[in-house]
């Protein structure tokens, strides 16, 4: 029922696109120390939001460098194909980046399962992301997880499994971190980034969080 919703709800979406020559500074911030989160906020649960209490282990990040997420930002690959792995390539050998800038990569059916959530180095060494230059102290690489959904949403639109995986992962995160829907961004809606098109005309960030709910 409720993706029916969602399905519904992405269908009617309008998005902008992730151009990689315009992707962020290649600021990558070591940090990890600085953002250890006490016990007690480490151990809330994650749902309130009806997403279930399993999802994969492989989401759940190191205990001990665990980092205090405030935010989340929503990007396109504005690729018609690829994966974490070939952008991984692309932000190490293009950019001159540590390697990719996202902490997920959610699949379309190309060079990886469709809707499948690929979980990056950034996020297993809750490291700072490369995914949105600009912002004032390079906050949002510091504190907002940065999601890409791979296709080009000035094209397309998300399938049906990739939207599925998307408010999965966000409800995951939002229950996880405290992180309320008015924090949760499209890289063109993130204060202080940069002027891009990511994720593409056909994705409504509005749409997106109203979806969600509080
Ligand atoms: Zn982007």
């Amino acid at each position: 029922m409720l993706f029916r919703a969602v399905i519904f709800s992405l269908i009617l979406f309008f998005f902008a696109g992730c151009i990689y020559e315009a992707e962020p500074m290649p600021q990558v911030m070591a940090d990890r120390a600085g953002a250890v989160m006490s016990q007690q906020a480490r151990a809330k649960p994650a749902n309130s939001a009806g997403i279930g209490k399993s999802f994969p282990k492989g989401w759940l990040p190191p205990a001990k460098l665990e980092h205090k997420w405030t935010a989340i930002i929503i990007h396109h690959s504005g690729t018609a194909t690829g994966n974490a792995a070939i952008f991984d390539k692309w932000h190490r050998e293009d950019n001159h980046w540590e390697g990719v800038g996202y902490d997920f990569v959610i699949g379309n059916g190309t060079d990886s399962g469709e809707g499948k959530v690929e979980v990056t180095f950034r996020w297993r060494y809750q490291m700072a992301g490369a995914h949105c230059g600009g912002t004032k102290g390079n906050w949002a690489n510091k504190y907002a997880v940065g999601i890409c959904l791979v296709g080009d949403f000035d094209e397309g639109r998300p399938s049906r499994r990739q939207a599925q995986s998307l408010v999965r992962l966000v409800r995951f995160l939002q229950g996880r971190y405290g992180i309320a829907t008015s924090r949760i961004y499209g890289h063109n809606t993130t204060p202080g980034a940069r002027v891009t098109n990511c994720p593409g005309m056909n994705f409504s960030i509005a749409k997106f969080r109203a979806m969600l709910g509080n």
